[in-house]
């Protein structure tokens, strides 16, 4: 049911941050559902007025973040220092006006 798996996931970002793989873990869907579900998800806020706000992604060994990255997908490796174990992005949602 395509549809509880939508609310399920706004219910989790409502709580607080979560990854792809978080997302994917506690609800026992592939990534690839979330990914497909996501869009949907953001869509149905607008009416609410809030969206989902990205943590970025970060490089564990010097520290860059991917602050111009708006995918929920993991960066394979640091533009900097090249190293290739990401820390992933998450998301959570918020009212629309609050920064990020
Ligand atoms: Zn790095």
């Amino acid at each position: 049911m395509e549809h509880t798996h939508r609310q399920k996931i706004r219910q989790l970002l409502m709580e607080g941050p979560h990854s792809l793989r978080d997302l994917s873990t506690t609800l026992r869907l592939s990534e690839k559902e979330i990914l497909r579900a996501l869009p949907h998800v953001e869509k149905s806020l607008r009416s609410l007025n809030q969206r989902i706000h990205h943590i970025p992604a970060e490089c564990p060994s010097c520290g860059y973040e991917f602050t111009d990255r708006r995918r929920f997908t993991k960066p394979g490796k640091c533009p900097l220092c090249h190293h290739t174990a990401m820390k992933p992005p998450s998301f959570h949602i918020a009212s629309a006006r609050s920064g990020s």
